[in-house]
């Protein structure tokens, strides 16, 4: 045999038993009531931060793992225990990434620490990108961001919304556009501290699901921030904006959009793995239930009508599971997404998430459809992952583009 395997390693199986602890022994108990409470669970975030589970290093580590897998097995594994709990642990990951990607050294080292605080202050991040007016098509963005040279500083004005952590958080990555004529090319991405003038936070949002996770609209009147808050810096943005109007002219714009929608495409199976975690959760607890509940003197899983869903169920996990592991793997090993794999991963596992969870309710019957069952949550909280980081329709498009190599719309 060849060295092919979907074995997790002896490191990775540690790994995934001691996220599973804490998702198992800290989330799942409190999922119900910060459900009901719609808070952010500042306690669980600091449970997390005392055992290293919500740090920079952690995910570092996850993110380096040779084979890919080590960021959806963690993401599983949370979103098992509870993806609204979850999300407010890991949302300020997607803000760590954007100063990641797109930080220098030294913004990397100033910000990123503030953005997690410690386990005495643990602190969140918030990464801003949609806007009212712009959700799926991120060229309508209209947040400006101006430079006023005389003083060094970037003036920004405009709403975001939809913004995890928004208005909590200790760090705010806002992406604002510089320069209206080159789309998406001419959008650039900001650091904005806690407590700056002109920085606060609007409506907070009453949600289906998830809601133990913030979501609120984030304001930016005359905001001022610094130079040095421009990830990346000026001469960078200079350099790249020159580039861009460059491609522009020479009529090179197409192949500039589909290299940025393949580094967008990195981040989805992240997504997918979510939807895999909160799925995984409910067939569980559906199969448990099949088993002990009895109707007509047997087993409700001894009718092959509910055999069979839960047949199903677990068989469509597994496949969700395994492109998501696909794509994780592909990322890592620098493979590029020819067939927008990871558009696929995250398509298939937050429609799967959404049917599996419904399922689970019809399985347990009038208990499924309450609130002392926890399938219910489940089903609320499977409905964001066919909506963010790209809805459902998105990914079809993207995948369809790919795939056709025409600007399908
Ligand atoms: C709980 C939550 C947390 C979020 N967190 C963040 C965050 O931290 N930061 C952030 O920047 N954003 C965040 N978002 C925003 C999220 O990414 C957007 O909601 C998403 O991109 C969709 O945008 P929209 O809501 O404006 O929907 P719209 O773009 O208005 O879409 C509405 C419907 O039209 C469909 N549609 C749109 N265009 C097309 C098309 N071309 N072809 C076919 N169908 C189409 C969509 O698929 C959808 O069904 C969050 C959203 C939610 C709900």
């Amino acid at each position: 045999m060849g060295d092919f395997s979907l074995e997790l390693n002896d490191d990775q199986k540690s790994v995934r038993d001691w996220i599973h602890g804490f998702a198992a022994d800290v989330m799942r108990p409190a999922a119900a009531e910060w459900d009901e409470r719609e808070e952010t669970p500042w306690p669980i975030i600091q449970e997390a931060a005392k055992i290293g589970l919500y740090s920079l290093d952690f995910y570092a580590q996850q993110f380096f793992d040779p084979t890919g897998l080590g960021i959806p097995m963690a993401m599983e594994e949370l979103f098992w225990g509870d993806a609204g709990i979850a999300l407010s642990i890991v949302g300020t990951g997607l803000a760590a990434v954007g100063v990641l990607a797109n930080g220098t050294e030294e913004q990397i080292g100033t910000w990123v620490p503030q953005m997690y605080g410690d386990a005495d202050d643990v602190k969140v991040a918030a990464f801003c990108s949609s806007e009212p007016d712009a959700g799926s098509d991120v060229g309508a963005m209209r947040t400006r961001a101006v430079y006023d040279e005389a003083k060094d500083e970037w003036v920004i004005n405009g709403t975001k919304t939809w913004a995890t952590n928004g208005g909590i958080a200790n760090v705010h990555v806002v992406v604002a556009v510089v320069d209206p004529e080159l789309g998406t090319k001419g959008h650039a991405s900001f650091i904005v501290p806690a407590g700056t003038p002109g920085l606060s936070q609007g409506q907070k949002f009453k949600k289906h699901g998830i809601r133990a996770s913030h979501t609120a609209e984030v304001v930016l009147d005359g905001v001022r921030v610094p130079g040095d808050c421009l990830l990346g810096g000026k001469d960078k943005l200079d350099e790249r904006l020159a580039r861009a109007r460059e491609r522009a002219r020479s009529g090179d714009g197409e192949r500039v959009k589909n290299a940025a929608m393949a580094t967008f495409e990195a981040s989805r199976p992240a997504v997918g793995a979510m939807a895999v975690g909160t799925a995984r959760a409910a067939y569980e607890y559906a199969l448990e239930y099949a088993t002990g509940r009895e109707q007509f003197g047997r087993p409700i899983i001894d009718n092959q009508g509910v055999a069979f869903q839960l047949a199903d169920m677990r068989t469509q996990i597994d496949a969700a599971r395994l492109l998501v592991w696909r794509a994780s793997w592909m990322a890592t090993a620098g493979r590029p997404f020819t067939s927008a794999e990871g558009s696929m991963s995250k398509l298939f596992a937050s429609e799967t998430a959404k049917k599996v969870t419904a399922q689970a309710i019809q399985i347990l019957g009038g208990n499924g459809y309450t609130r002392e069952y926890p399938v219910e949550r489940m089903h609320r909280d499977s409905a964001i992952y066919t909506i963010f980081e790209g809805t459902s329709e998105i990914q079809r498009l993207v995948i369809a583009r790919t795939l056709s190599g025409l600007p399908i719309r």
